[in-house]
C-alpha cells in the first residue's frame, strides 16, 4: 500500500477578548451495527416498521428472559476494529450501566466498560490534498440501544417505542485529537466512509444509525501539544459534552457556540462545569441538560447473564483476510495507477460504487479523462435529477465507449458532451449513435480547407481585419466550426485557417 505523506492541519485558533484560545475536541460515536437482528434477540431491526412490533420478550426485559449474544454483531465490531487498524481483544466481557429511562424497560444498559472488545487504533482524517490529522482511537465497545420516548404526539401522554430498544451499537471512542470544528465534522465523514466500506454500519445519520457525542473544551494555545502523547488530558480545560449529534453542519455550529460560551466563561474569571449539553438547531445554541454523571454513578458491574466473551485469533484472521480496500489505501492507488490528482481520488473514493463505476471506465481508456468526465459530466447530471450512481442510465461501458470515441479522434469534445446527453437521455451503443447520426468529427483536411476558402471568399472585409489583428482569427474557426455542425476537427480548422490568413 502506497502511504500519502500529509502534513497536520493548524489547530483553530479564536480570538478572546483576552488572548487567543485552542480548541480540543474528542467524539464517542454510536454506530448501528448493520445487523438484521438484535444484540441479544432475533427481533427485526428494520427501520420505521409499527412501533412496538419488533420487540422480543427479552427486549422487553420480561421477566427470567436471558440475552443470548449474536454472533454477527460481534464480527461487525471486529471488522470495524481492524478497519481502523485497531487493537482486538481475544477477551472482552459485558457490564450493566445502571440508570432509570422509560424507554429502558431492563433498567440497565448492556455495555463494555471494563473490558471493550476493541482496543487502540487510528483514523487518519483528511483535511485537504496534502493536509489530514491521524486521530487516535481510544477503543471500540459493542452495547445495546434504548428505545425511542415521544412527547409531541399528544399534549397529556408521552409514548415509548420499543423498536429499537436492544439493536446492536457500536460505541468508537476518539481520543481528543481534533482541534476545529470542520475537523470534527470530517472526522465524522471519514469514520462514516470507513464503516460503510468495510458494511458494518449504514451511516445514515439522517435515521439515527450514526451519531455522535461531541467533547468539547478550550486551552490556551500550545497546551494540548503538551499533553498529546499522555493518555490524561485531565490538565486541559474542562470539557462539555453535546450529546446525540447527526448532522455534520450542527456538529459544526455545535462546537462553535460552545467554544465561543466556554471562552466567555473563563475569560470573564468564571470556571466550566463539567455537564451534559444539548445542541438546539433552532437557536443556533447548546443549552445544560444535566451535570455530568460518573462511572461510579451507574454502579456498574458485570452482566451475570453473560459470559465474558471470547473469541479466538484465527477467527479474527479469517475477518482480516476478508476487509476490502479501504479508501486510503484505494485513493493511494488511484493517484499512482490512474495518475490521478489526490483532490480527484479522493472524489471517487468516497463511497466504493462510485469507486467501481470510475475504475470500470478507466480500466478501458485513459485514467484522467475518465475522471474528469465521471466527475464533471455524469456526475453533475446525476446530481440534477438527484440520482445515485447505481441509478446512472449510462452504464460504464457505454462511457467507456464515449471516451474511446474522443481518443480515435472520432468525436470532439463538445461532440462528445452531446454524445452523452443522448445516451443518457435514450440509451444506446455510443459508436453506432456516431455512425448513425453522422456525428463523427471531420478529420479531412480537404474538406475543412473548402469550407475555410468559401467563408474567407464571402468575407473579404473580415480577412482584412483578421490579417491585421491575429486574434481575430477565431472568428474564422467559429464560422466553419457552424458550417460543418460542430463536427469539424478543431485543431485541424484553427491550423488552415492561421495559414489560410497568412499568420
Ligand atoms: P469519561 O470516562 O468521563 O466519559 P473519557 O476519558 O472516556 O471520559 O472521555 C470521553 C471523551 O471525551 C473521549 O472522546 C475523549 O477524547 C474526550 N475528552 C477527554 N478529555 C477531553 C478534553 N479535555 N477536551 C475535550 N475532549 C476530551
Ligand atoms: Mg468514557
Amino acid at each position: 500500500m502506497l502511504d500519502l505523506s500529509y502534513e497536520a492541519p493548524k489547530p483553530k485558533v479564536i480570538a478572546g477578548a483576552k488572548h487567543d484560545w485552542e480548541l480540543v475536541i474528542g467524539l464517542e460515536v454510536h454506530a448501528q451495527v448493520a445487523s438484521k437482528a438484535k444484540l441479544f434477540s432475533g427481533a427485526s431491526t428494520k427501520f420505521g416498521a409499527e412501533p412496538n412490533s419488533n420487540v422480543a420478550f427479552v427486549d422487553a426485559a420480561m421477566p427470567g428472559m436471558l440475552p443470548v449474544i449474536n454472533e454477527f454483531c460481534v464480527e461487525q465490531a471486529v471488522r470495524t476494529g481492524l478497519g481502523l487498524k485497531a487493537q482486538i481483544n481475544l477477551k472482552s466481557a459485558f457490564d450493566r450501566k445502571n440508570y432509570f429511562y422509560p424507554d429502558l424497560p431492563q433498567g440497565y444498559q448492556i455495555s463494555q466498560l471494563y473490558h471493550p472488545i476493541v482496543g487502540e487504533g487510528e483514523v487518519l482524517v483528511d483535511m485537504e490534498p496534502g493536509i489530514a490529522r491521524l486521530v487516535r482511537i481510544e477503543r471500540i465497545h459493542i452495547e445495546q440501544d434504548a428505545g425511542k420516548s415521544i412527547h409531541d404526539m399528544d399534549p397529556n401522554m408521552s409514548f415509548v417505542d420499543l423498536n429499537r430498544t436492544g439493536v446492536a451499537l457500536m460505541e468508537i471512542v476518539s481520543r481528543p485529537d481534533i482541534r476545529g470544528p470542520e475537523e470534527a465534522a470530517a472526522y465524522v465523514t471519514k469514520l462514516r466512509q470507513i464503516l460503510r466500506y468495510l458494511g458494518t454500519c449504514d451511516g445514515n445519520m439522517q435515521n439515527g444509525n450514526l451519531r455522535a457525542d461531541v467533547n468539547v473544551s478550550v486551552c490556551l494555545p500550545g497546551q494540548y501539544e503538551k499533553y498529546q502523547d499522555t493518555q490524561d488530558f485531565s490538565h486541559l480545560g474542562t470539557r462539555c459534552e453535546i450529546k446525540n449529534m447527526n448532522s455534520m453542519r450542527f456538529i459544526q455550529a455545535a462546537i462553535d457556540y460552545e467554544a465561543k460560551r466556554q471562552i466567555a466563561i473563563l475569560e470573564a474569571g468564571g470556571e466550566i462545569d463539567q455537564e451534559t449539553r444539548l445542541y438546539d438547531p433552532d437557536k443556533g445554541e447548546t443549552r445544560s441538560m444535566r451535570s455530568k454523571e460518573e462511572a461510579h454513578d451507574y454502579r456498574y458491574f458485570p452482566d451475570p447473564d453473560l459470559l465474558p466473551l471470547e473469541i479466538e485469533q484465527g477467527w479474527v484472521d479469517d475477518i482480516a483476510a476478508s476487509l476490502p480496500e479501504l479508501p486510503d489505501a484505494k485513493k493511494a492507488r488511484f493517484v499512482k495507477d490512474f495518475g490521478l490528482s489526490e483532490y480527484d481520488a479522493s472524489v471517487l473514493t468516497a463511497d466504493t460504487a462510485n469507486a467501481s463505476y470510475f475504475e470500470q471506465v478507466a480500466s478501458d481508456t485513459d485514467g484522467k479523462l475518465a475522471a474528469n468526465w465521471v466527475i464533471n459530466e455524469l456526475f453533475g447530471r446525476l446530481k440534477k435529477e438527484d440520482h445515485s450512481i447505481e441509478e446512472s442510465p449510462v452504464s460504464p461501458a457505454q462511457l467507456a465507449g464515449i471516451l474511446k470515441l474522443i481518443q480515435k479522434g472520432d468525436i470532439s469534445g463538445k461532440i462528445a458532451k452531446e454524445l452523452f446527453e443522448i445516451v443518457y437521455t435514450d440509451g444506446g451503443d455510443p459508436a453506432q449513435i456516431v455512425e448513425d447520426r453522422g456525428m463523427k468529427q471531420v478529420t479531412d483536411t480537404g474538406a475543412i480547407e473548402a469550407a475555410v476558402d468559401e467563408i474567407i471568399a464571402a468575407n473579404p472585409a473580415q480577412v482584412e481585419k483578421a490579417k491585421a489583428n491575429p486574434k481575430l482569427a477565431g472568428w474564422f474557426v467559429g464560422q466553419v466550426m457552424k458550417a460543418t455542425g460542430g463536427k469539424a476537427n478543431p485543431k485541424a480548422v484553427n491550423e488552415i485557417v492561421a495559414t489560410k490568413l497568412g499568420q
